[in-house]
């Protein structure tokens, strides 16, 4: 199969994890008889030096042309002090918009061998942690109306709409539904619908997409419960679907559970655009450069893209299974570094997940 990739490497760690992913992605064509065909795009702060936009026209053009497009990280220090549209950020908001990506998912699993990164007790661990959160991405508070003003009494106020439309809650819930299929059948709505009337609808539409996946265990939840449900029994739940607010901080809490930022890749989706596959760490300026990053998620976010943009399954379970083989033989990036592990740099990692395939 040929397919054409847009390749954003941004700043920072992004284009040393990036590098390992084409890596594994080029061992991947050469094993199956594929052709992966690279466009390299800019974005982010890198974007900002060289074009004076955090995301050029070419860039939108480049992805919305391409059949998937692979996102290492954008932003640091040297970009902080920009105005709202001249951050590297604006970028990454900016090309979820471009190419309609409504859904993002986030898988969190914890992988045996590194069951002592995990902060949670063993006895909880044990029963597992294997979850998906399938995120709202392009409503809700960061897309609502805001403003910031004076109000009668001379304070000075702020405001963001969290809006919702049925069919926004509507096309989400069933991606939710259509994952926990493919799963272990069970779908967790999460919600505030003691308080809010976003969320009464949000609950009112999952009700409705439920009663048409009636194989599918359903329920809800509100928000606060599953923060402390999240810590408290994790192997409750199989896809989680929500809000976009409530996915952003929830899958962040999801993450840590698992171990490390490293580790965990994701898939945003659209309806008929290419999908963009990122890891969901930032550019980690601390260490951009030293060849020290974990190369991980970015490598798992090329298996997801395989998987969900190309149906390729075999080839994406190749890639999971030659990172898991990896760190049961022992081999860490110093994030993840553990007594008696032996210590690999970011490129190490690359070459032994290719070699694994
Ligand atoms: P970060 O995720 O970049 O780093 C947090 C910590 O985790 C750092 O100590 C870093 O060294 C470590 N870390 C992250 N990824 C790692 C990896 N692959 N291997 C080893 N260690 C890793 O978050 P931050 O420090 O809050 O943000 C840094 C910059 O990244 C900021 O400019 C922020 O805006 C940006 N950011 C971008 C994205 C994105 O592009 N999607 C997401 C989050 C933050």
């Amino acid at each position: 199969m040929k397919k054409n990739i847009a390749v954003i490497k941004g700043d920072g760690i992004g284009p040393e994890i990036i590098e390992e992913a084409l890596k594994v992605l080029d061992k991947i064509a050469e094993k199956y008889g594929h052709s992966f065909d690279y466009t390299q795009l800019l974005m982010g702060g890198i974007a900002i030096d060289e074009t004076g936009s955090p995301l050029p026209q070419e860039t939108i053009d480049g992805c919305l042309s391409s059949d998937s497009v692979l996102l290492g990280a954008v932003g640091g220090p040297k970009w902080d002090k920009g105005k709202g549209s001249m951050r590297p950020e604006a970028g990454l908001l900016g090309i979820r918009g471009a190419l309609k990506l409504f859904a993002n998912i986030r898988p969190a699993k914890l992988l045996k061998p590194l069951s002592d990164a995990c902060p949670l007790k063993r006895d909880i661990t044990d029963k597992g942690l294997d979850l998906v959160i399938v995120r709202e991405l392009i409503g809700g508070a960061y897309f609502g109306e805001k403003r910031t003003f004076i109000d009668e009494y001379g304070h000075k106020t702020a405001v963001d709409s969290m809006k919702y439309g049925d069919y926004e809650i509507e096309r989400i819930c069933r991606v939710a539904f259509d994952m926990a299929r493919k799963r272990r059948n069970k779908v967790t709505s999460i919600d505030k619908a003691n308080v809010l009337d976003s969320s009464r609808l949000w609950r009112e539409i999952a009700h409705k997409v439920s009663a048409e996946y009636p194989d599918v265990d359903f329920s809800d939840m509100l928000v606060d419960n599953a923060a402390m449900q999240l810590v408290r029994d994790p192997s409750q739940f199989d896809v989680i679907v929500t809000e976009n607010l409530f996915g952003d901080i929830l899958s962040d809490e999801a993450s840590m559970i698992t171990g490390s930022l490293g580790m965990i890749p994701s898939a945003s989706l659209g309806e008929g655009s290419p999908g963009l596959y990122e890891p969901i760490h930032g550019s980690a300026p601390d260490i951009a450069g030293q060849n020290k990053a974990n190369p991980m998620a970015a490598v798992l976010s090329a298996a997801m893209m395989l998987r969900y943009s190309f149906d390729m399954r075999e080839e994406a379970d190749d890639i999971e299974n030659a990172a898991d083989k990896v760190l049961e033989e022992g081999f860490r990036t110093s994030d993840i570094m553990s007594e008696g592990m032996t210590l690999v740099s970011c490129s190490e990692m690359g070459d032994r997940i290719a070699a694994f395939i």
